[in-house]
């Protein structure tokens, strides 16, 4: 042997117990960027390229596989085992046919094809629309309806895309087949490469007289509603997925899917992170420095909640579970966080003024006075409190 030969499942850098699909998936990978059509005149590539070939011939062969697992290269070296070298792998199997095919598509197949479908069934394209719900409707879900346009079957050709007395016909390039095979002569002998019909781009079958209504396409665009149930906790800007109703597939491939966005309108006094809601809530000074009841408005509707004497402004009250369901376990719910703001009166009447006073005279060391004797500073003022003494 002129050269020591690597390793086959170093060749195509996979595991030793990989699986068909892995030594496929390595192999496409490595023939597509060493393939000579793409390298001409490259010989370190030729070499790569020949190199994968022989690893993937040996290794997509349960029985040479199993030679080579237990042999290594001499199990194919002349005169040992079944084969003869490199001429002896058989490159004309299905597989390699497959492989092929798909390469040469990628590489010059494109452009005659819309969209650059390959041969063979595809999921139609995906639709998307959007939908606006108010705050409430995305934290408890709701029914909506959502017009689009879509392909649907013309009824003038039911779908065939022949005029009516007309039918399509077998496509004779493919004979039907929907893909056509070529030979083509390589460095190593002849290669089956298999490609989309450009004919009838797949589908096997040629309209000769088109549908006026359709223009052969075997679709007409209608307006369609639909119904979208929005879950329980949705936030905006997540996805609702109405699965196959998109676009008709290709080639007798399923319709795509509609997605539709769910755009959640602002609240006049809630706002939303995540499962949390979040909202502001005045309190008089009295109840504030007293304690007694506030009326806080929830999702939930109104709740009665006990302010605790002293509170100062900005505090923070958790009310546990009125927040939004969890779109995963409805079940679950966040909360509301509700800071309470204490409110200075602005308009006061000649009696309550004279209370304040009196208040203000009772209470010791006053804010104001405070203020002018030590020049204390905000914060200090906070953190004694109205009522110390
Ligand atoms: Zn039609
Ligand atoms: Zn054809």
């Amino acid at each position: 042997m002129a050269e020591q030969k690597r390793d086959y499942y170093e060749v195509l850098g996979v595991e030793k117990n990989a699986d068909d699909a892995a030594l496929k998936k390595a192999y496409r990978a490595l023939a597509k960027k060493y393939h000579p059509d793409m390298n001409p005149g490259d010989a370190e590539a030729e070499k790569k390229f020949k190199e994968a070939s022989e690893a993937y011939a040996v290794l997509s062969d349960p029985e040479k596989r199993r030679q080579y697992d237990q042999f290594g290269h001499a199990a194919f070296d002349n005169g040992a085992g079944g084969g003869s070298g490199f001429g002896g792998f058989d490159f004309n199997s299905a597989d390699f046919g497959d492989i092929f095919g798909d390469i040469f598509s990628d590489l010059f197949g494109g452009s005659r094809r819309a969209g650059g479908a390959r041969s063979g069934p595809m999921k139609g394209a995906n639709l998307r629309t959007s939908v606006r719900v108010t705050f409430e409707e995305a934290v408890f879900g709701t029914e909506k309806e959502v017009e689009l346009t879509v392909k649907e079957e013309c009824k003038t050709c039911h779908g065939t895309g022949a005029k009516p007395g007309t039918s399509p016909e077998t496509c004779t390039k493919c004979g039907g087949k929907g893909q056509v095979v070529f030979t083509q002569q390589s460095f190593f002998g002849t290669v089956r490469n298999v490609q989309t019909c450009p004919d009838c781009n797949g589908s096997g079958k040629v309209i000769k007289d088109k549908c006026p209504d359709c223009r052969g396409t075997g679709y007409v665009p209608m307006k369609k509603r639909f119904a979208v149930s929005i879950p329980a906790g949705i936030d905006n800007g997540q996805c609702k997925r109405l699965a196959g109703q998109g676009e008709p597939g290709i080639n007798g491939g399923p319709r795509g899917d509609v997605l539709v966005e769910v755009i959640v309108g602002k609240h006049p006094i809630f706002q939303r992170q995540d499962v949390n809601i979040y909202s502001t809530v005045p309190i008089s000074f009295a109840v504030a420095a007293l304690g007694g009841e506030v009326v806080i408005d929830t999702v939930d509707g109104k709740v009665v909640y006990d302010v605790k004497a002293g509170t100062q402004t900005d505090t923070r009250v958790r009310l546990k579970g009125k927040g939004v369901p969890s779109l995963r376990n409805n079940d679950v719910r966040g909360d509301h966080y509700v800071t309470l703001v204490i409110q200075t009166p602005e308009r006061l009447s000649n009696e309550a003024k004279e209370l304040l006073r009196k208040f203000d005279a009772e209470s010791g060391d006053s804010l104001h006075a405070a203020e002018r004797v030590n020049g204390e500073s905000h914060k200090e003022k906070k953190k004694r409190g109205f009522f110390n003494k």
